[in-house]
């Protein structure tokens, strides 16, 4: 037990810095399966070579980077009552991360998410070199927050009033069918304009936590907007507080987790630092605000892992999983990509 000097308060260490090593170990096992996905694609795009004779299989998951052809999937699947099976795995990949951030908020974007924890790296770098945070003043933070809910507004306009023969058309057109490989070239055969753009977001990045994640980022938008509808929310007991500020401190998202009693903010990612770091036993937790009871940090973390693989698990299973993209035709579709889509 140690006593703090200024409120002489009780204060007992937590011991829940696990959850932190549990996180981290979850982000690097789904980058790593994201580097896995790469090499088998890039695998599969030199196999449909007209001088290569062995077709390499296409990794499914790499669907996962099809989130507009995802959306436009789930819009059809709500619509027709149909799974579209070009890219099935994307669609239930998609609602996979969405039930996630029903049950922990943004979860997805601090547990899982290849982006969120390259540019988690990046801006601890960047904290190291320079010692210390930048925060964007309020004035201009509000502001560059609202961009990535234009960008997800734009995708929805877009989207929304398409009818289901619509969504048909463009799911089975060749464009979506070699949306991936479309992807893939573009990195592959980036432009000067596109690798500044991108050394750019690196960059401030580094400088400022989560740039990319916090402001323009349609998927974290979404999910900020979903993960609002979950019942757990970081609570704060102002009687047991003493007010040290280490949560606020600890916070990668800025809030002001010391100043208020529910973090009920659209940027909260449920990264769990703030719980972590407050010395003060049972005084910041998670608390289902409906039922009040408190869930615990193993509960928020094996949640995660349960509904995310259970739900691709079960697509897996039940044969919604695999393209129905032959590989003659990718291979004929492959000749031609940079006609698609012109
Ligand atoms: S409020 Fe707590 S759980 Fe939410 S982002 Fe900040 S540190 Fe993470
Ligand atoms: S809730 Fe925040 S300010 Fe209060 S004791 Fe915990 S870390 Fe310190």
């Amino acid at each position: 037990m140690q006593y703090d000097n200024t409120s002489k308060k009780k204060i007992i260490k937590n011991d829940i810095q696990k959850i932190q090593h549990f996180r981290l170990a979850l982000q690097t096992t789904f980058l790593l399966l994201v580097v896995w996905i790469g090499v088998e694609f890039w695998l599969f795009v030199s196999s449909l070579s007209p001088d290569v004779t062995e077709f390499h299989n296409r990794p499914e998951g790499v669907d996962g980077f099809l989130p507009i052809s995802a959306l436009m999937s789930l819009w059809y699947w709500i619509q027709s009552g149909k799974v579209n099976m070009i890219h099935p795995s994307g669609l239930f990949i998609f609602t996979a991360i969405v039930a996630v951030s029903v049950y922990a908020g943004k979860s997805f974007c601090s547990w899982l998410c290849p982006i969120g924890t390259i540019s988690e790296m990046i801006a601890e770098f960047g904290e190291k070199i320079t010692g210390k945070r930048i925060i964007i003043p309020k004035w201009l933070d509000w502001p560059l927050r609202s961009l990535k809910y234009l960008l997800l507004g734009f995708f929805l306009w877009a989207i929304i009033p398409m009818s289901v023969m619509q969504l048909n058309v463009f799911l089975n057109s060749p464009y979506n069918k070699v949306a991936d490989i479309k992807l893939y070239n573009f990195f592959l055969q980036i432009s000067t304009t596109g690798f500044v753009i991108i050394l750019i977001l690196f960059i401030f990045s580094t400088f400022i936590r989560g740039f990319w994640c916090r402001y323009l980022c349609p998927y974290g938008a979404l999910l900020g907007i979903t993960g609002l509808f979950s019942p757990v929310k970081i609570t704060r007991n102002p009687v047991s507080c003493i007010d040290c500020g280490l949560c606020a401190k600890a916070c990668p998202s800025a809030i002001k987790v010391d100043k208020v009693k529910r973090v009920l903010s659209d940027e909260c990612t449920m990264c769990l630092n703030c719980v972590d770091v407050c010395p003060v036993k049972d005084t910041l937790f998670q608390q289902n605000i409906i039922t009040k009871r408190k869930r615990s940090n193993f509960a928020t973390a094996a949640g995660i892992v349960i509904i995310y693989t259970g739900i691709t698990g079960l697509a897996i299973l039940t044969g919604f999983w695999q393209n129905s993209v032959t590989a003659e035709e990718y291979r004929e579709l492959y000749q031609i990509i940079d006609l698609i889509g012109h």
